[in-house]
């Protein structure tokens, strides 16, 4: 007979977890276990190998630590002796940020046990880590990358790792891990327990899942692939032409101050970025032509918010960890369904309110039909009517003294800081741009939007009167 759990009615304490990790999550302000936390904690316990499916910001962090600390309770000591704290239990992550982030989670979960973490990743001077390595840590965060450089000058020692855990599993594999994750695998002892954490479920994943787990149980809170239910997702149906000009109106509108775009292309990622300036709009596009020091330039200004839209093509966007948005805008609709699950599992996390508003041309519609599919929920589709192209209407030949008036004028209206970061020197000759300002309201109904209903919307309503982190 099955048995029906309710995991909303379980408690920490029914979990079977240890005083101390109890007092921590108190400390830490927890309550009640997250429905990855109910349901992957008994499981890890247990001591199987676990597969699940959680995005970010479900508390997957504590899901996989709070049963490997446990598990290492019985090796706590508080020994002088590195020797006394050979490395137990591996994290691996694929970036820097997560790799931190899960550490300061680890080591607030362990603060009422001797257990020692440790977070190794590259891009600092390695002889920085060793020695902390050398005292001794019996839990290790770090990206495969520099765990590697540690392993070939033997300043780590995994020949005592009895737990593995692969976090955003599917990151790693996207971000060309797997023969690092391989030659890492091949080094720790074949008795171990595995947990592996991704966000989506591809093929690939499955496979790797095949490789290195024995018998996995496999969790899927929701469904896997799923989408964050604290992100509105909105769909506009638009001509592939009226995307800019729908775009530009809706930054604007929105007054938005984080808004990640995606393109399908690098060559639409700087077009569009460009654009977006000359509109005065503070812009930049990451893209696989870009370097890293680039990419991560433009990051920090984003980050900074003195970036307010950063243009990224989905291979760009996945190397930097870039989450708690407000606002994702699919500007071209990935022809990977997965792909669409990572973009906007970018906003929404950690309870905090997200929008993802993704702008469908008709030859896009096939690939909504499969984000559908993969999600297992359909999306309301809006048409969104632009009654009065506005960079568009304007041919070419005009376009570059169009873009520099508007810019003047948009930052009239919704920005005036927009216009110190877009010096213009030439002054236009088109009449059209002497004409006063007209009001905003006006500008703002230049794009309406009709539901099922044949209902028009000016563009403010397009965000559906969602207050935006400012
Ligand atoms: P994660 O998905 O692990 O990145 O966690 C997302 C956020 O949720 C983090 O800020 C955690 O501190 C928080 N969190 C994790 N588990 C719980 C819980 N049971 N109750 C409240 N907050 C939690």
């Amino acid at each position: 007979m099955t048995e029906i759990v309710n995991f909303d009615s379980i408690s920490f304490n029914d979990l079977g977890l240890a005083p101390e990790l109890l007092k921590a999550l108190t400390d830490s302000g927890y309550t009640t276990p997250t429905p990855i936390q109910a349901q992957a904690i008994p499981v890890a316990l247990a001591g199987g190998d676990l597969m699940a499916g959680a995005q970010t910001g479900t508390g997957k962090t504590a899901a996989f630590a709070l049963p490997l600390l446990q598990k290492l309770l019985p090796f706590a000591n508080n020994g002088a002796s590195p020797a006394k704290h050979p490395v137990r239990a591996l994290i691996l992550t694929p970036t820097r940020e997560l790799a931190i982030q899960v550490e300061e989670s680890v080591r607030a979960y362990a603060k009422h046990t001797p257990l020692r973490s440790l977070v190794v990743y590259g891009g600092v001077d390695i002889r920085t880590q060793t020695p902390h390595l050398k005292t001794g840590i019996e839990v290790l965060v770090a990206t495969p990358g520099r765990l590697l450089d540690h392993i070939e000058q033997k300043t780590v020692q995994l020949n005592q790792v009895q737990m593995l855990v692969l976090d955003e599993a599917d990151r790693m594999l996207d971000m060309g891990f797997m023969p690092d994750l391989k030659r890492i695998l091949a080094l720790l002892p074949k008795q171990r327990q595995n947990l592996m954490f991704s966000a989506t479920f591809s093929n690939d994943i499955k496979k790797l899942a095949d490789d290195f787990l024995t018998k996995p149980q496999l969790i899927e809170v929701a469904r896997s692939n799923a989408t964050n239910d604290n992100v509105t997702q909105k769909v506009y149906s638009v001509a592939q032409s009226d995307k800019e000009a729908l775009l530009i109106q809706l930054l604007k509108a929105a007054d938005a101050k984080q808004v990640i775009i995606f393109t399908k292309t690098k060559i639409t990622a700087s077009r569009l970025s460009r654009s977006l300036e000359r509109e005065g709009i503070a812009a930049d596009a990451i893209h696989g032509d870009k370097t890293q020091q680039e990419r991560i330039k433009a990051l920090d200004a984003f980050k900074a918010c003195t970036v307010t839209a950063l243009v990224a093509t989905d291979v760009a966007a996945r190397g930097l960890d870039i989450s708690e948005l407000p606002m994702v805008i699919n500007y071209e609709i990935p022809s990977a369904p997965e792909d669409y699950v990572h973009r906007i599992g970018r906003t929404g996390r950690a309870g905090a309110s997200g929008i993802a508003i993704s702008f469908v041309s008709p030859e896009e519609e096939k690939y909504m039909v499969e984000i559908e599919k993969l999600i297992k929920r359909e999306i309301t589709k809006e048409i969104v009517v632009i009654e009065k192209p506005i960079a568009r209407a304007r041919t070419s030949s005009t376009a570059s003294k169009t873009s520099q008036h508007k810019s003047t004028s948009s930052a009239s209206n919704q920005d005036a800081s927009a216009t110190k970061r877009t010096p213009f020197k030439k002054k236009s000759t088109d009449p059209w741009f002497d004409k006063p300002y007209e009001a905003v309201v006006a500008a703002q109904q230049q794009v309406t939007v009709r539901s099922s209903s044949t209902r028009k919307a000016p563009v403010a309503a397009l965000l559906g009167g969602l207050v935006l982190n400012k």
